[in-house]
């Protein structure tokens, strides 16, 4: 069991948001007791998440299909388990080759292959990592190196077993996840010149845009492709909960996908590894980051939160619109492959605190922005665990087509695409 943390939260115009689990809490997260209530009621955070198992961050998985890996007769073992490697580092992963009968599959060939998100929904085979052999025992020690360039983001990988002839016979995916602190980053670097924010243009309706943040002195680091993934499906999430397939409504590129601003800050990526340059990162982002009533910003860097105010991610909803901010080392939340963990869930809980909810209104309303019913849904903040699937106000009973009297519905938020006829 993960205990339950509570974190005080201080400023009222924050929307509190979730300490995801232990293992996760950066060093730097100092996790206090009880608040006291004298931020008017606006009080603690407590929860654990079920995407949150173990060392992992997998969600609650359906039953699993059968093993794969026996085409050709082989069977790879090792491959079950998720792997973790942090960027710019290597793991060693091992695996075990059997024959159909049971005997050890030596003196078979193994590629391991790294694909990398290449577009909306698309991959590309990128380059061959390893070729190693196993031994007489059926084993081999793949290396699966995380490239540093771009932070590891939306990779997949890949084991070939070739025939003796040299013809693939299999291909098995690695769990990879690429996690941990980057390499720390150069203390001297400096950053010089300017770093406007993006300059953006009034949209026709109110939308959302999406902004990574990246350090000075590694402008190349680009998350572009992999948060595009991420962010439309939870649009999709949002399209599937709503009438009519209303979703988020986002500033999009050319080609129909969410757009993301690459925007270079300020800051070295040493800075963005401690734990104190929130606050002045804040700063910069309310100074430059555009914000009217029809341009809501969904901030995201790979950085700590706010060392007196420690979160996951957070909504502000004082301003012309409302602003999210992710820093992603806070709590290891990052774009990846593994479906309703991470970065997707976050990002859809604090969408939902920018349509609006929950009133303080709502009958199940927590006194701190959640409800406290429904374990499944995507704003339940309470003692039990999360049920996934994750649901837009379980039982539409407190924010979503609530049809209460007097009491704000987020149908009514001005951020949702119009219905398509
Ligand atoms: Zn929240």
């Amino acid at each position: 069991m993960l205990p339950l943390r509570s974190i005080p939260v201080p400023a009222l115009r924050l929307i509190p948001v979730l300490l995801l689990a232990v293992a996760l809490l950066a060093p730097s997260a100092s996790v206090a007791s009880v608040a006291s209530g004298t931020d008017g009621g606006d009080g603690d955070v407590a929860g654990s998440s079920p995407f949150i198992e173990g060392e992992t961050d997998l969600p609650p998985k359906p039953p699993a299909p059968p093993p794969r890996g026996t085409r050709g007769g082989l069977t790879i073992a090792g491959l079950e388990k998720l792997y973790t490697v942090a960027p710019g580092s290597t793991t060693m992963v091992r695996v075990t080759v059997t024959t159909s009968s049971g005997r050890p599959a030596a003196g078979r060939t193994l590629h391991t292959y790294y694909w990398e998100y290449q577009g909306q929904g698309e991959r590309s085979k990128e380059r061959l990592l390893t070729a190693v052999t196993t031994n007489a025992k059926g084993r081999a020690r793949v290396a699966i190196h995380a490239p540093f360039s771009t932070f590891g983001y939306g990779f997949l990988y890949y084991v070939d077993v070739l025939s003796r002839s040299g013809s693939i016979l299999d291909d098995q995916k690695f769990k990879v996840k690429v996690d941990g602190d980057l390499p720390a980053g150069d203390p001297s670097a400096q950053c010089s010149g300017e770093y406007p924010g993006p300059s953006l243009e009034t949209p026709q309706a109110p939308s959302f845009y999406a902004v990574s943040l990246v350090p000075c002195d590694v402008p190349g680091v680009d998350q572009t492709q992999a948060l595009k993934l991420n962010l439309s499906e939870v649009t999709s999430w949002f399209a599937g909960q709503t009438v009519d397939g209303v979703a988020p409504q986002w500033l999009r590129d050319g080609d129909g996908s969410i757009s993301i601003a690459h925007v270079v800050v300020p800051f070295t990526r040493y800075e963005f590894g401690q734990g104190t340059t929130y606050p002045r990162l804040e700063a910069w982002i309310e100074a430059n980051l555009p914000r009217t009533e029809s341009l809501a910003p969904v901030v995201f860097a790979d950085t700590y939160s706010d060392p007196d105010d420690v979160f996951c991610g957070v909504t502000d909803q004082s301003g012309p619109s409302p602003m999210l901010v992710i820093p992603q080392r806070e709590c290891s939340l990052y774009p990846e492959e593994f479906g309703d963990g991470g970065q997707k869930y976050i990002v859809e809980h604090e969408m939902t605190h920018a349509f609006g909810a929950v009133p303080d209104c709502a009958p199940h309303y927590d006194g701190t922005g959640h409800v406290n019913d429904g374990q499944s849904d995507v704003l339940y903040q309470g003692d039990l665990d999360r049920i996934a699937p994750l649901v837009l106000d379980q039982g539409h009973d407190d924010y979503y087509l609530t049809n209460i009297p007097d009491c704000p519905d987020i149908a009514d938020s001005p951020y949702w695409t119009s219905p398509t006829p």
